[in-house]
């Protein structure tokens, strides 16, 4: 078997001339020579902005791309045709298609309704900060533009428990809407601000047994129409975890087999509020390692920081089969909602971590491969230049994760600055086994055991930061090297 590595094959300013669905045809094979299995893709279905938006602002998930809706037929990656072209080419390449499932909220409502409302307090949504009123909302959908095609679902103020626009009185507020499905906000995971039910544009009920029905209904139609093998849930603590329960069971039995769902539920406080939703939910999906990206963020911020101490309360060191590792994506880059980009110097020593150990499934980042330049405003309104150079080092590791970082694992996290580990290596993959030494201060050297087995054997750095060899000691012992602020990783000289 070979090691399961993820990519997010987007970022937020993705602006290359060929738009992302060729790309990811195009670059098929690439992925399958650099050992990625699964690829993560943006947001397929037509969101409010429709050529320009990455897709989290949802707005028809029927329409991938297919229909003339909110000023476009295509999406901003491109047309439907383009996107089944793109799964296609990495099932040719031996490789799955996730899509992202955007299942907190909708946008761009095609009519205006009267809703009763009440305001919350924003910072206690329990709280309730006005009586009933009625404003004009955004709240029926009935899309026009596919005309009832693969559903004839209409939705209306009755799928959703709040919004924060009223299109009378051009205001915002966070207005809960009156309903019978209860009052307030539905219970959801996280409790930040009393209830974070609601988080943006129209929030999704779940109290509304249609809703259920109609996005079950949607999950199979997806995987029928475009045969993606599993699913990135966004936003997943402003959802009922019942609903993401029923939801993912039912696809389940339906297809009958397991899909592989990993969940958004980004916490960088305590694990806490991730082990309840593992608990809340069975755990049956794969969660990201928002507390580890937060530790490589801190690591890359502060060089006293200690090394031995990284892996604290990191989902990868409690659950680490549940654990999707990742160093950035597209809401830690910079300018975006949760800023918190690993410093460049960093970001080797970072994938060598999430790569080349047993614990965890990584998920590189696209600009790490690609690069990625952009212009955008900060918060001040300043137009900023932003420049993310790829790294070569990491598609490097990546191939060394899925040849070589294999076997029996011995940690040597003894050190503030300076920590490595070994794999031993197994028989299944040939030359297997891998030594690796990373120091985020000076010059680093370490004695670590990687085998009897490579007694007298040469060891070389597949990153090429350190020249000469290594000749293993007949225990299986030898000293390895990295430079400062670096990481090397030692591999058996072939040859
Ligand atoms: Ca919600």
């Amino acid at each position: 078997m070979q090691n399961q590595t993820l990519i997010q094959f987007f970022h937020w300013y993705y602006n290359e001339e060929q738009n992302l669905w060729t790309k990811v045809a195009t670059e098929a094979n690439h992925l399958k020579e650099i050992g990625v299995t699964s690829v993560w893709l943006p947001p397929a279905y037509k969101s409010n902005n429709a050529a320009y938006d990455v897709g989290y602002a949802v707005y028809d998930l029927f329409d991938l791309g297919e229909f003339d809706q909110k000023g476009s037929v295509v999406t901003k990656h491109g047309s439907k045709e383009e996107y089944l072209k793109a799964i296609n080419a990495l099932h040719d390449n031996g490789i799955a298609a996730l899509a992202d499932a955007v299942f907190n909220h909708k946008a761009g409502g095609d009519e205006l309704e009267k809703v009763k409302v009440k305001t919350v307090n924003p910072d206690n949504r329990n709280e309730f900060t006005s009586d009933v009123f009625e404003i004009e909302a955004w709240t029926k959908f009935t899309f026009p533009g596919r005309q009832g095609k693969y559903s004839e679902f209409i939705w209306d103020h009755m799928c959703f428990s709040g919004v924060d626009w009223a299109e009378d009185r051009k205001e915002t507020a966070i207005y809960s809407i009156q309903n019978y499905l209860g009052e307030g906000f539905e219970n959801v995971p996280s409790t930040e601000f009393g209830n974070y039910d609601y988080l943006m544009f129209n929030d999704i009920d779940y109290r509304n047994r249609a809703v259920i029905e109609e996005l079950k209904y949607w999950g199979e139609w997806v995987v029928e129409t475009t045969k993606v093998d599993g699913f990135r849930l966004d936003a997943v603590k402003h959802i009922s975890s019942d609903f993401i329960v029923e939801w993912i069971d039912h696809l389940n039995h339906k297809f009958n087999r397991e899909f592989f769902i990993v969940a958004e539920d980004w916490n960088v406080v305590d694990i806490q509020g991730q082990l309840a939703y593992i608990e809340a939910t069975g755990g049956r999906t794969q969660i990201f390692d928002s507390l580890l990206h937060h530790k490589f963020f801190m690591a890359s911020k502060d060089e006293s920081f200690d090394m031995r101490t990284i892996f604290e309360g990191t989902l990868v060191q409690t659950k680490p089969d549940l654990a999707v590792t990742f160093v950035d994506n597209h809401d830690s880059q910079p300018l975006q909602a949760l800023e918190s980009y690993v410093e460049f110097w960093f970001r080797p020593l970072a994938y060598a971590i999430i790569l080349l150990r047993m614990q965890g499934i990584p998920c590189l980042f696209f600009p790490d491969l690609y690069g990625g330049i952009y212009d955008d405003k900060n918060n001040e309104g300043e137009d900023v230049h932003i420049e993310l150079a790829a790294i070569p080092a990491v598609e490097t590791m990546s191939k060394i994760r899925a040849e070589l970082a294999y076997g029996e694992q011995r940690d040597y996290f003894d050190h503030g600055i300076c920590v490595g580990w070994t794999r031993a290596g197994d028989e299944e993959h040939e030359n297997s086994g891998v030594a690796v030494l990373l120091s985020t201060g000076e010059e680093g050297f370490k004695a670590m055991e990687v085998g009897k087995h490579f007694a007298g054997k040469t060891f070389i750095d597949a990153l090429g930061y350190r020249e000469g060899q290594v000749t293993i000691d007949e225990n299986g012992w030898a000293e390895f090297h990295c430079n400062a602020g670096s990481v090397s990783v030692w591999i058996l000289k072939v040859g």
